[in-house]
């Protein structure tokens, strides 16, 4: 088991700001509406996430840290049904079987939870101390790849590997503007992103005070807003089958409602100098789809807009997406993606018409 955990680890603990990305997924998934993340010397120190989300009873914590144990995929069409972000229960069995891993726990609001440690491999009777914890979750990975020597000498240098996690939890902030996140380096606050309270009133999925904190560039002045229904496409044949239409979106297989729209901003510029965010989120998740992407250049370049940004927020129903097509969750499959994407283009150019008529 501690060789197929180590190889597994490689496909997950990439490097240390991988570890961040899955730890935050989990405090996300938890329901966490704060999360502290610190982390010393780049993440080769320790990288620890504190969230106050819905923790994991006792008896579940072993199961946590063990390989697939916690797998939410079932069978591989329950892969199109997915509405969490961490769905293959090997993150924190990965990280655990490279480094020392803490996990401490409180599911309910008596100020107690338990402490679980592993250092590589999981002790055959693994030990649960009771400590004192506010509910929720913090985890602690501390010596990342100290049994993996030749993965530790891949590493690069602390500004680098922080430069990562960096980039990495601004990436997880502009997906989720209702959890406050805060990041520490060396003990110093290096981010802080409150959650805006004054509600949004036009319903944008992401306000741009979110957009302004997250990326630390001033977006308010030239932004246009973009709101896409895709509601009419839920007709679509390959969901019709298995969801009952409603109003405004439909019922998963779950009976939960979904809703099917993009929403977001766009940049006009003409100067492709300008770093103006290119941000496409499908359900949470931040996607590198070279279809859609490709699309809004041209768009832009039609409009003589080249250098145009957009920050767009695709939520579709769970149907109609495979995120399972690379271990990163980076790639997606969208189903019925022209549709989608003709619906963009038609709302895209009419903002853009409205500029240069
Ligand atoms: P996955 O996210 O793919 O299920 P992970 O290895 O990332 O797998 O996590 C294993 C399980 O541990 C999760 O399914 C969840 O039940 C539990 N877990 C992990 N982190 C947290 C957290 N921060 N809060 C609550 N539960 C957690
Ligand atoms: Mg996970």
């Amino acid at each position: 088991p501690l060789l197929i955990n180590q190889l597994a680890a490689g496909e997950v603990v990439t490097r240390p700001s991988a570890v961040v990305k899955e730890l935050l997924e989990n405090a996300i998934d938890a329901y966490a509406t704060n999360i502290e993340v610190h982390i010393t010397q780049g993440g080769m120190g320790m990288i620890e996430v504190i969230d106050n989300g819905v923790g994991i009873h006792p008896d579940d914590m072993v199961m946590a840290v063990t390989r697939h144990a916690t797998s939410k995929v079932a069978d591989v069409a329950h892969l199109h049904g997915i509405t969490t972000l961490g769905f293959r229960g090997e993150a924190l069995a990965a990280t655990a079987a490279v480094s020392r891993l803490t996990l401490i726990s409180s599911h309910d609001d008596s100020g107690i939870g338990r402490q679980l440690q592993v250092a590589g491999i999981l002790d055959d009777m693994p030990k649960l101390i009771p400590v004192v914890h506010h509910r929720g979750t913090t985890i602690t990975v501390k010596d990342l790849y100290f049994n993996v020597p030749a993965r530790r000498g891949n590493l690069k240098s602390i500004a680098t590997e922080f430069g990562h996690i960096e980039t990495m939890f601004r990436e997880v902030a502009l997906a989720r503007a209702d959890v406050a996140l805060t990041l520490f380096h060396d003990n110093k606050k290096r981010l802080s992103l409150s959650v805006n309270t004054i509600s949004n009133d036009n319903e944008n999925y992401l306000p741009l005070s979110r957009l302004e904190q997250a990326t630390g560039l001033a977006l308010t002045e030239q932004a246009i807003e973009v709101a896409v229904d895709l509601s009419s496409l839920t007709q679509h044949p390959s969901i019709s089958s298995h969801s009952t239409h409603v109003t405004n979106g439909y019922t998963d297989n779950a009976g939960a409602m979904q809703s099917a729209r993009i929403s977001g901003w766009l940049w006009p510029s003409c100067d492709t100098n300008h770093h103006l965010p290119k941000l496409i989120y499908v359900n949470g998740r931040l996607v590198k789809e070279a279809l859609i992407s490709n699309q809004l250049r041209q768009m832009a370049q039609s409009a003589q807009l080249a250098g145009m940004g957009y920050a767009l927020y695709f939520e579709l129903p769970t149907q109609w997406l495979n995120v399972n097509v690379h271990p990163s969750k980076q790639r997606i499959k969208i189903s019925p993606l022209n549709n989608i994407m003709a619906h963009l283009s038609h709302a895209v150019r009419a903002k853009l018409r409205t500029l240069n008529p």
